[in-house]
């Protein structure tokens, strides 16, 4: 594993950082407040390649390598963990599974408008009876003549009220169990498809989540990715990866979290002197740096392993889990160090202490990350 990273790799981080510290930064605790998506931010992210991370140059993306890709995540996320959430989940699940998956001519229909912001991907597995267990959707898609009919609800969806285009896991045959799950992309406008209840959430607040609905929602049958039947195993290997980018998500967040605490720990003065300087808080502080270094290690070889195009399923889910918890204990800490003023809105360490939950939760809980881990250690994967 090579740990130090390439003059462009470095470039890329500190290129996102730069804006993110300049255009992000500043207003997310606004954001926060509001609740509400900035869609202000749509054109500027794509302008720094932001929303097209790892898709090829000839389909408009940015054509990274997947560490430099969540150099990117980590970065944005650090200015702040809902547009970190918007960019993570635009590239990796409804981009990332176009761009594994789909053939050609899909590709080259959606990809470019992806990249290039004009529209923004959303990404349909969960529903409200079915979340860790997803093989139990519940969405149907029923073969009529040339075409597919979609029924059925599906929750917790990202860019859900303002995304372009969504691809959606359905089940074409219900005797045949996971084996019956396919996956279609429905535009936007496809009549019968109708956004839900928009969440009004704990954290990530001004990362769009809503429910999508499907009512008799016809699509051509070219909407089918890839072969019926294949939907389950193509959502599994876009969570994969997906989850090594909720993982430098929260390796972002936890960073700005230790980067608050120092700056406060350096100024706030306690019994004569900087808290900084109480061996309490500096054990704090030693125990946030090296957790969020080791996440990042994390980060990192599961990363190398996609870019070595190397089986990485394990290495995902450590990194996601380790990464997620350490970032959930460093936030945790910083509002510690903080004292009292931790607790009010004027400190970004509030936000990044509730944004960071949903890294424990979304693409696999904690729990189901234990169990792919688990399985895979004993040999029973
Ligand atoms: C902000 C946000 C954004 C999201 N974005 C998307 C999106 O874009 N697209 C999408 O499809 N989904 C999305 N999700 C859904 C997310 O992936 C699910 O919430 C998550 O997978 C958990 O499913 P659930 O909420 O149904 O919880 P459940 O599956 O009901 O789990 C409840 C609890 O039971 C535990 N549990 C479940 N099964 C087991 C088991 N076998 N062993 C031990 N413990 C178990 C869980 O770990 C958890 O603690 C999002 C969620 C949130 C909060």
């Amino acid at each position: 594993m090579r740990i130090e990273l390439t003059e462009e790799q470095k470039l890329v981080y500190r290129s996102v950082r730069d804006f993110a510290a300049a255009e992000v930064r500043p207003h997310a605790a606004k954001w926060d407040r509001d609740g509400t998506f900035p869609a202000a931010m749509v054109p500027k992210l794509a302008d720094l390649g932001l929303l097209g991370l790892t898709v090829p140059a000839e389909h408009g993306g940015a054509g990274l390598d997947m560490v430099s890709a969540m150099l990117a995540v980590e970065a944005i996320s650090w200015g702040d963990g809902a547009i970190g959430l918007t960019v993570a989940s635009h590239n990796s699940l409804c981009t990332g599974h176009i761009l594994l998956f789909a053939n050609e001519d899909q590709k080259r229909r959606y990809l470019p408008k992806l990249a290039r912001g004009d529209i923004l991907g959303a990404w349909c597995l969960t529903e409200p009876g079915a979340g860790s267990d997803a093989a139990s959707i519940q969405t149907r898609a029923r073969r009529n003549g040339s075409s597919y009919v979609l029924n059925g609800s599906k929750a917790f969806v990202t860019q859900g009220s303002v995304g372009g285009v969504y691809v959606v896991m359905a089940v074409t045959d219900a005797a045949a169990g996971k084996d019956g799950i396919s996956a279609f992309i429905v535009d936007r406008g496809a009549g019968g498809l109708r956004v839900g209840k928009k969440e009004d959430k704990l954290g990530v607040r001004a990362s769009d989540t809503a429910e999508v609905t499907f009512e008799d929602c016809e699509v051509p049958a070219t909407a089918l990715i890839g072969r019926e039947g294949e939907g389950y195993q193509q959502a599994m290997a876009i969570l994969e990866r997906g989850r090594i980018g909720i993982a430098a998500m929260a390796v972002g967040l936890g960073r700005a979290a230790l980067e608050d605490s120092l700056a406060y720990a350096a100024q706030r003065q306690a019994f004569g002197k900087p808290i900084g300087q109480h061996q309490a808080i500096q054990f704090m502080l030693a125990d946030m740096g090296t957790e969020l270094d080791a996440a990042w290690l994390l980060v990192l070889r599961a990363a190398q392993l996609v870019d070595l195009g190397r089986p990485f399923r394990r290495e995902a889910s450590m990194a996601k889990l380790f990464a997620s918890e350490a970032g959930a204990r460093a936030t945790n800490k910083a509002v510690q160090i903080h004292g009292g003023y931790g607790l009010i809105k004027d400190y970004a360490v509030e936000r990044y202490y509730r944004d960071i939950k949903l890294c424990e939760i979304g693409e696999g809980t904690s729990e189901i990350q234990r169990i792919i881990i688990s399985k895979s250690l004993i040999g029973t994967r």
